[in-house]
């Protein structure tokens, strides 16, 4: 039986977690939050009282931390000098591509194999094990990180080294922020056209506007059952979170060179909806901005 050690039982972590135990593997588990570790232990995981307890006999660890210092502090202080030598590290957090070439070198160094591996799908994907994996590791490991991470899996990928998973992932949610973005304001211009928003999502999930946003994660309550929308847009990917993403995306063109007008405006928005004291909600909450009725 693999032992996974699983640091990070939130929105998304609390899932992929689960899937794991569900696969029959030992599951130590951790979280700052003791109502996600009670979770975790319900779900067949055995609660850690520490990342340093949980990955002591871990053949493989995977974190799902919120941001780039939190990766580097917790593999820095907890990880490195506590995990068995040589047991694998998978990074599935969505952080900046230099914090993840930053870990990756440290584990080197350390005598640990590293990837990086963060994912699309969201909350209903993570319970279901549905999860796109964007992996960056040394070619040689990464038959080892697909088996890790196939009970969370539909698709692994490896796009290259340590950090072009961290790359593909940026570039894939400033598709998604403004991509979003497009689908509210189209939601609400139906609306004041006295289209019903319901028939319009019909209608362009079989037409040229269909993606991701509006087929999978649609903003407006009812056509999605599993979407936020449809509770109160709880729960989720929250707008501090999207923010962040399109934060680092500006930050990658600004320092390559790229330009990405379309990211920048994206960012500007979900700041403003940030600003607004919406933070914590879904990010698909921003359709009511566009629609002028926010609570
Ligand atoms: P979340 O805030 O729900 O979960 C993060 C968890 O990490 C929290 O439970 C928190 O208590 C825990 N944590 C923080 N510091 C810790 C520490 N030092 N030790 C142990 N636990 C600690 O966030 P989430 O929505 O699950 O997202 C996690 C990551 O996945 C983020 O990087 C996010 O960008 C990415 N992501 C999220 C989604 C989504 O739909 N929510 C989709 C794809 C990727």
């Amino acid at each position: 039986m693999t032992r996974v050690a699983f640091i990070g039982l939130g929105n998304m972590g609390g899932g992929m977690a689960a899937c794991q135990a569900k696969a029959q593997r030992a599951v130590s588990a951790f979280d700052l939050s003791a109502a996600a570790v009670e979770k975790a232990l319900a779900a067949g995981c055995s609660a850690a009282g520490s990342v340093a307890e949980a990955v002591r006999d871990a053949e493989a660890v995977v974190t799902m931390l919120p941001a780039g210092p939190h990766v580097r502090s917790v593999y820095a202080e907890q990880v490195f000098p506590n995990a068995p030598a040589g047991a694998l590290l998978i990074d599935c957090s969505t952080i900046d591509v230099e914090s993840a070439r930053a870990v990756a070198a440290q584990a080197r160094e350390k005598g640990f194999r590293f990837a990086d591996a963060p994912v699309s799908g969201g909350v209903a994907a993570a319970e279901a094990g549905t999860l796109a994996f964007m992996v960056g590791c040394d070619e040689a490991d990464f038959a080892e990180v697909e088996r890790v991470i196939a009970p969370m899996s539909r698709a692994t990928i490896r796009a290259g080294d340590h950090g072009a998973g961290q790359a593909a992932k940026i570039c894939n949610n400033m598709v998604l922020g403004a991509s979003m973005i497009a689908v509210c304001e189209a939601l609400a211009l139906a609306e004041k056209l006295g289209l019903d928003p319901v028939k319009f999502h019909e209608i362009s999930s079989q037409s040229s506007g269909q993606c991701w946003s509006l087929t999978s994660y649609c903003p407006w309550p009812g056509p999605v059952p599993a979407a936020p929308s449809n509770r109160d847009y709880e729960g989720g990917f929250a707008t501090a979170m999207m923010l962040k993403d399109l934060k680092l995306a500006q930050e990658a063109a600004a320092k390559s060179g790229a330009a990405a007008p379309l990211g920048a405006q994206a960012e500007g928005l979900y700041a403003l909806f940030e600003k607004l004291g919406y933070g914590g909600k879904d990010f698909s909450a921003i359709l009511q901005l566009f629609r002028g009725q926010l609570p």
